[in-house]
């Protein structure tokens, strides 16, 4: 039972349909909204301020708010889509996890990091992912839905509110968590332009990072935009052959034509596209892989991220030892291709992103 309005989107299939929540609306759809309920314009400005600049936990929160018109529009609004399940942390609290619910019951994983220099937060934006990369734990169980932008919000929100109470602020935010940006594109750019918007978050473009499998009309449709945002791609292999045994979208965007869509990228934006890379035990992290991935990237002035594999229950593969790490680094980078190994934080609390919710699921009735 729901006294909720219904006010749709996605409507993809009947089953599919989800109620938007505030953060999902625009400050005109807010202003509607209000009104609606006999408020006046300005007292839309007052709800955006508190729930963008104050970061109000519900609409009781709103102290100037008339009391009777907070009452009203909670009638037929929800203010937050998540609802936390659990928190998990680690490196002396420097990483934490947080394990989300949403209205339909479905998990949500979100990663805060603190560094000295930075605070971070990695953003889900589906439960589960289509893609179903081999060594991945959120494309094991496949898709469940996308997420809206008012849940990646709702995520962002609530990671801020936790930066705010240890004194420090949100300073960058990579979409590195549960699913494929560019396979809920829509959701994606809207929750990046609410982020944007001065009014709202006001998170500069440059501090985010959108990460992706290599969906190359996703990488074709964000270079249109007027976003600045940072772009990561998935590469994992540096040939056809290896790819499409780690990530099975490559028969569908080979190699050639993913490269040849990140030349465009670049060319249009004047932005460099990151790579990111998965090393995976004798997969793909042998000399002659690296010459033959420095061969591949040499001379477009892109990074390398080498992240060593962060293990999956039940999936084979493994991490190589930390000297044939170094010595897949030095390869690339004795080739004139840069390379940093990064290291994920918070190992024992499930790094690998699906992880915790795959877990959780298991242990929960
Ligand atoms: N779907 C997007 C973004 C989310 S995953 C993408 O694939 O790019 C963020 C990064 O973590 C990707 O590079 C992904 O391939 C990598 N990754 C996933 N599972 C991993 C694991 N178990 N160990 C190391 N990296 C992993
Ligand atoms: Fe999806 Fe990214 Fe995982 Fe691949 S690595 S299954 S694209 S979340």
């Amino acid at each position: 039972m729901t006294t909720q309005t219904d006010i749709l989107v996605q409507p993809r299939s009947p089953s599919r349909r989800l109620l938007a929540t505030y953060y999902d609306l625009s400050a005109d759809e807010i202003e509607t909204h209000l009104r609606a309920h006999g408020g006046q314009p300005f007292r839309a400005r007052q709800a955006e301020e508190w729930a963008w600049k104050h970061l109000a936990r519900d609409f009781s929160d709103m102290r100037t708010l008339p009391a009777a018109l907070r009452d009203a529009i909670a009638t037929d609004l929800t203010f937050d889509p998540l609802t936390l399940e659990r928190d998990f942390e680690a490196d002396q609290g420097d990483t934490v996890k947080m394990l989300y619910r949403t209205r339909d019951g479905q998990l949500v994983e979100t990663v805060l990091m603190f560094y000295p220099d930075r605070v971070t937060v990695c953003v889900s934006c589906q439960v589960g992912c289509a893609v179903g990369c081999a060594f991945c734990a959120t494309g094991l169980g496949g898709l469940e839905r996308n997420l809206t932008a008012g849940e990646m919000i709702s995520q962002v929100i609530d990671a801020s509110r936790r930066a705010r109470a240890r004194d420090r602020e949100l300073t960058n935010l990579v979409m590195m968590g549960m699913g494929e940006p560019f396979q809920n594109l829509n959701e994606t750019l809207k929750f990046v332009r609410s982020l944007n918007d001065p009014n709202r978050l006001g998170f500069g473009a440059r501090r985010i990072t959108i990460s992706t499998s290599g969906i190359v009309p996703g990488i074709e449709k964000l270079a249109a935009e007027p976003l600045q945002v940072n772009l990561a791609v998935s590469l994992h292999a540096p040939n056809n052959a290896l790819r499409d045994t780690l990530v099975p979208i490559n028969k569908r965007w080979p190699v050639e034509t993913l490269m040849a869509a990140i030349d465009a990228y670049m060319k249009k934006t004047g932005r460099r596209v990151s790579i990111e890379y998965a090393l995976m035990k004798g997969i793909n992290s042998n000399d002659a892989t690296a010459i033959e991935l420095a061969q591949l990237l040499k001379g477009r002035h892109m990074h390398v991220n080498i992240i060593p594999f962060n293990p999956v229950d039940l999936l084979p593969f493994e991490r190589p030892q930390p000297a044939d790490i170094d010595r897949f680094a030095a390869i690339l980078t004795d080739h004139g291709v840069p390379a940093t190994v990064r290291y994920s934080r918070g190992l024992e609390i499930a790094a690998a992103c699906g992880q915790l919710r795959a877990r959780h699921e298991a242990i929960s009735p």
